[in-house]
C-alpha cells in the first residue's frame, strides 16, 4: 500500500499541502482532482521524493520516503509519468525505455530491450521503436514515456497531467492506453483535468483544494449528491459544464 499521512508541505510561508491523508491499495485507480495550484503536482513530487516536507509521513509498501536509507526502495516501487515527456533526445524510443532497468535495476540488456519492444507493441508503437523523440508526435512521445515507467515494473504508477500538453487526438491515444492499464489491474494515482475520463476509470476520487484534501470517496458518490453536497466540490464540478 502507498500511504500518505498528515502530509504538510510549505514553500516559504505558503502552505501548499495541509494535513493530506491518502492511501492507494494495490489494484486501485484513484484520480486526484482539483483546481490549478491546489497542490496536486507537489503531492506527487513528495511521494516520489523530489520534494522534502515538514510534517507527516509517506510510505510505499512500508518504506518511508523521508528516510534516506529507505527512499531508494520506496522509489523502486513507484514510477511517475509527467506532463513533459523528458525523453533523452539522443536515444531512440527503445533505448529510452531500456535505460533505467539496465542502469538502475542492473538487469541484462538483451532481456530488457526485448521487454521494451513488447511494451512499445502494447501501446501501438512497435514500428517506432528505433525512432528518436524528435521524430515522434507528442502523443507518441507520451506513450513512450508511459512505457518507460512501466519498464521499471512499478507497483504504483503515478501520472501527473500526462495529457495536458497534447491536442485532443493525441490525448485520446494516450487515454486509450491508460484505460487498458486501468482495466488490467495496474495501480494508478492519476492527476488529471480529464474529468469524464477520470470518472470512467477510477475506483475513487480525491479532491484537493488549496492543499487540503477535502473529499475522498468512491467515484459514483463523488459525482452524485454526496460529492455535490460539499460546496467546494459542487463549485468545481459546475465550472466544468
Ligand atoms: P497543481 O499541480 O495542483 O496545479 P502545484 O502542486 O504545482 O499545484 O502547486 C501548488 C502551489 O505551490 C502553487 O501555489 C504553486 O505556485 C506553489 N509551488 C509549486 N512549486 C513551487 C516551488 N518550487 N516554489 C514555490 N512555490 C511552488
Ligand atoms: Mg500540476
Amino acid at each position: 500500500m502507498l500511504s500518505v499521512n498528515g502530509l504538510c508541505k510549505s514553500f516559504g510561508t505558503h502552505k501548499v499541502l495541509d494535513g493530506v491523508n491518502l492511501t492507494l491499495n494495490p489494484g486501485e485507480v484513484v484520480s486526484v482532482l482539483g483546481a490549478s495550484g491546489s497542490g496536486k503536482s507537489t503531492l506527487i513530487r513528495c511521494i516520489n521524493g523530489l520534494e522534502t516536507f515538514e510534517a507527516g509521513s509517506i510510505t510505499v509498501d512500508g518504506f518511508d520516503v523521508a528516510k534516506p536509507k529507505e527512499l531508494a526502495e520506496a522509489r523502486r516501487r513507484s514510477a511517475t509519468v509527467f506532463q513533459q515527456f523528458n525523453l533523452y533526445p539522443h536515444m531512440t524510443a527503445v533505448e529510452n525505455i531500456a535505460l533505467a532497468p539496465v542502469e538502475v535495476l542492473k538487469r541484462p540488456k538483451a532481456e530488457v530491450i526485448a521487454e521494451a519492444r513488447a511494451l512499445l507493441d502494447r501501446v501501438g508503437l512497435a514500428h517506432r521503436a528505433d525512432a528518436y523523440p524528435a521524430q515522434l508526435s507528442g502523443g507518441q512521445r507520451q506513450r513512450v514515456g508511459i512505457c518507460r515507467a512501466l519498464a521499471m515494473q512499478p507497483r504504483y504508477l503515478l501520472l501527473d497531467e500526462v495529457t495536458s500538453a497534447l491536442d485532443p487526438e493525441m490525448t485520446a491515444e494516450v487515454l486509450d492506453i491508460l484505460k487498458v492499464l486501468a482495466t488490467t489491474g495496474t495501480t494508478m494515482l492519476f492527476v488529471t483535468h480529464e474529468i469524464a475520463f477520470a470518472r470512467s476509470i477510477s475506483h475513487r476520487i480525491v479532491f484537493l483544494e488549496k492543499g487540503e484534501l477535502i473529499a475522498d470517496m468512491p467515484t459514483a458518490d463523488f459525482f452524485s449528491e454526496r460529492g455535490r453536497s460539499l460546496p467546494r466540490v459542487a463549485r468545481f464540478l459546475s465550472k466544468l459544464q
